[in-house]
């Protein structure tokens, strides 16, 4: 994924980003009321958008699937890692949490997708009216008692076909369980399969990620001819609200849990995760970074080597810190952009999803774009925002890659604490590795 034809993708991606941005804005000054400029959205910038976002959404289902399924099996292993999966478990979940919660907080205090002209977020929810009601007919903006309810799917494979994303999670979760409590050659096979499943995955999504800078000029023209320049601010303000979330929770959140669950000082830690680091926000691909996260671990950290292996081959590609917070305050960003509100209650299931969507988001660049869409459709907010935010997403994937692998190394450290000495709970050195599951997938 990294380099095409000589041209980094990122780059293309940066030219796209600029070639649209400028072009919709000039159309938006000199022909917002031409002919060519309506047939030339209609029928050339929509529809190549329009595929795009359709090749991320077709890729959703058996992502999800796949990668929550093998991450319950690998963390569930009994035999090879006893109690060192329980813990990483409440470890993922809390922190994960925690950085939500910052993002979701900064998001409504800052509030940056607000301050559209009346009048353009009016023609812009007309826009997508008809597929927002859609949306909700199928259920996908139901709330209260109804969404607890819903977690529980009557039939998953209607839950996949409607993109209630919560059913599937739910039932990927229950298999991944029931598969790692029966742990027969059968659900081996099973699980080996579904690896496969994940590794296509990821195939693909490297293939589409290729037309990323053709659609994001594409999406961006649409938008920006249709608005103008105002967009832009408010672009700005979104970049800022995430790295500003993401920078309290690498440095506030962080060295608290060093400090107090690791023992370990802040300052130390981060010169021993510092190749991680640079690494993580070189490549934007967690997996990519692991041989170096690993080697941190163990070799400057100190973590032993089993701790060290499972939590971060694990966290690689389930613990990601920065893709849940950047994942809820994209998705309220674009809900406040398009004037869709959302009460406490679907915020809270904004929060559960992001967790279990960075679960289940894979640790390569951009891997948690198509969990983002899905969410999106889900509450009824156009998907094609993404769009706006694709365009700064290399610079923000690197910021939160780097939270992630920052967040499997604060892991290793309080989780190796919290089992001390107790040697009898760490499996034998040369044991398996958590692998066969997608932690294992290093490649980009
Ligand atoms: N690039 C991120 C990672 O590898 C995933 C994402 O948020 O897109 O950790």
């Amino acid at each position: 994924m990294q380099a095409t034809r000589g041209m980094q993708l990122h780059t293309k991606m940066a030219i796209g980003f600029a070639v649209g941005i400028t072009a919709g804005v000039l159309a938006n000054l000199y022909a917002a009321d031409a002919g060519w400029l309506a047939a030339l959205i209609r029928y050339v910038t929509d529809p190549v958008g329009q595929v795009f976002l359709r090749l991320l959404f077709m890729l959703v289902v058996p992502l999800v699937f796949s990668a929550l399924v093998l991450g319950v099996i690998e963390i569930g292993d009994p035999r090879s890692l006893g109690r060192i999966g329980g813990r990483t478990l409440v470890y993922i979940l809390v922190v994960t949490a925690i950085a939500v919660s910052i993002g979701l907080v900064a998001v409504n205090v800052i509030q940056p997708g607000r301050g559209l002209p009346p009048e353009v977020a009016e023609t812009l929810l007309a826009e997508s009216a008809d597929r927002a009601a859609d949306i909700a007919a199928r259920g996908g903006a139901v709330s209260g008692m109804d969404l607890l309810i819903n977690i529980v799917p009557r039939n998953p494979i209607a839950s996949a076909a409607n993109g209630d994303l919560i059913g599937v999670m739910f039932f990927a979760l229950m298999f991944g369980i029931a598969a790692t409590v029966i742990g027969s050659p059968g659900t081996r096979s099973f699980a080996g399969a579904v690896q496969g499943v994940y590794d296509i995955c990821l195939k693909l999504i490297g293939w589409i990620i290729q037309l990323a800078p053709y659609a994001v000029a594409c999406l961006l023209f649409g938008i920006t001819a249709k608005l103008g320049f105002e967009v832009l601010v408010q672009l700005a303000r979104y970049v800022g609200t995430v790295v500003l979330a993401l920078g309290i929770h690498f440095f506030v959140v962080f060295p608290i849990l060093v400090r107090v669950f690791g023992g370990m000082s802040p300052l130390k830690f981060l010169k021993g995760a510092e190749p991680a680091i640079l690494t993580a926000f070189s490549t934007s691909s967690s997996s990519a970074t692991l041989p170096t996260t690993l080697k941190c671990a163990e070799e400057r950290l100190g973590v032993p080597r089993p701790v060290a292996r499972f939590v971060c081959t694990l966290g690689a590609t389930a613990n990601m810190n920065g893709t849940a917070l950047f994942e809820g305050v994209t998705v309220l960003f674009l809900a406040q952009f398009f004037g869709v509100e959302l009460n406490l209650f679907q915020q809270v299931t904004i929060l559960a999803l992001c967790i279990l969507g960075a679960i289940g988001a894979a640790g390569v660049p951009g891997g948690s774009l198509p969990v983002i869409a899905m969410i999106l459709a889900m509450f009824g907010i156009p998907p094609e925002g993404i769009g706006l935010i694709l365009g700064v997403d290399r610079f923000l994937d690197m910021c939160r890659t780097t939270v992630n692998v920052g967040g499997d190394l604060v892991g290793s450290v309080v989780v190796a604490k919290s089992i001390g000495t107790d040697d009898h709970m760490l499996p034998a050195e040369d044991g398996p590795a958590p692998s066969g599951a997608h932690g294992a997938v290093r490649e980009v």
